[in-house]
């Protein structure tokens, strides 16, 4: 059965591409306007151009260390006419490899927009972005998009799960269109180390808040990326199901030493982190000096 898919996203600032974003931040943008919703999808046959892939050329900028996300003078506006916003002014971050930043800012002042950036759903018009030695100016919007498959893992505050599928297909979908061997056995490997795997089988509308928002992070971190950006991942659970997601990501950063982003209004959440970046009206306003790894 083939099936088209269509995910509304939450009315907002910075929201709209986030809907899409759930789909393609796993996979590319052309499969992911149609595809076959058997987890027996064969890996050869979807389109995947690896060779493309080896071809993407390291970044030119000097000094640069690989593993890491680099942004340089970035800026951005959104919108048409009167309602156009400059969003990110000048924007020039790096965050190293396994360092844990947390993103603080008062609201509009341009975090999501800028994980956006970071994880090349949203792209500056100017300035460079490089991840892990690709600069994503060099990558069109496919070799973008394969390139987020593999590396990038996102988790947003609503979770975005596809209504339709259950757990295991929502982690595992992804994988397959990636090519990835044995999507449904690594999805279920996964699902169960964010402690569901009694809850495989089951829709979104059948899991709690919690339990929806730690199959959107088995989702995120199944092909393994070098990156996991989160966007609130709190912002709509409880106090104590929040703490035990916040202890699942740390968890997981801890284990698999990937680099985090994690955007929080919740200061004492982004204390856990190595370093805290504020941002204010589009621009970063301070900085803290990276925790010494113990
Ligand atoms: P934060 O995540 O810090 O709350 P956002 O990055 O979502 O901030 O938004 C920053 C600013 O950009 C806000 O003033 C918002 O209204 C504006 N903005 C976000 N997306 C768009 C858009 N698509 N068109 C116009 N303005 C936008
Ligand atoms: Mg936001």
């Amino acid at each position: 059965m083939t099936i088209l898919i269509g995910l509304a996203s939450p009315p907002g600032a910075g929201c709209e591409k986030v809907g899409q974003a759930v789909i393609i931040a796993t996979i590319n943008t052309t499969m992911c306007m149609k595809f076959s919703r058997r987890l027996s999808t064969r890996a050869d046959e979807v389109t995947y151009d690896r060779a493309m892939d080896s071809r993407i050329e390291p970044s030119q900028l000097s000094g640069l260390a690989p593993d890491t996300i680099s942004i340089s003078k970035v800026n951005l506006s959104l919108g048409t006419g009167a309602a156009r916003v400059h969003i990110l002014k000048d924007i020039s971050l790096r965050v190293a490899s396994g360092e844990a930043l947390g993103l603080i800012g008062p609201s509009g002042s341009g975090k999501s927009t800028l994980l956006m950036v970071m994880a090349g759903l949203e792209r500056p018009d100017s300035g460079e972005v490089v991840v892990n030695g690709t600069p994503f100016n060099a990558l069109d919007e496919d070799a973008l998009a394969r390139f987020r498959g593999r590396q990038v893992g996102i988790v947003f505050q609503s979770f975005h799960l596809i209504p339709t599928m259950t757990a295991l297909e929502n982690v595992a979908v992804p994988l397959e269109l990636a090519g990835t061997a044995d999507a449904a056995k690594r999805a279920a490997q996964e699902l169960a180390s964010v402690g569901l795997g009694d809850r495989l089988h089951h829709y979104p509308s059948q899991l709690s808040g919690g339990e929806q928002q730690r199959v959107a992070l088995a989702r995120a971190l199944a092909p393994d990326p070098a990156i996991l950006v989160a966007d609130e991942p709190t912002g709509n659970l409880d106090e104590t199901t929040g703490k035990q997601i916040i202890d699942l990501i740390f968890g997981k950063h801890a284990e698999r030493g990937m680099t985090l982003v994690l955007v929080t209004h919740d200061h004492s959440l982004a204390e856990r982190c190595d370093r805290v970046v504020r941002l204010r009206s589009g621009r970063i306003d301070s900085s803290s000096e990276r925790k010494a790894v113990s």
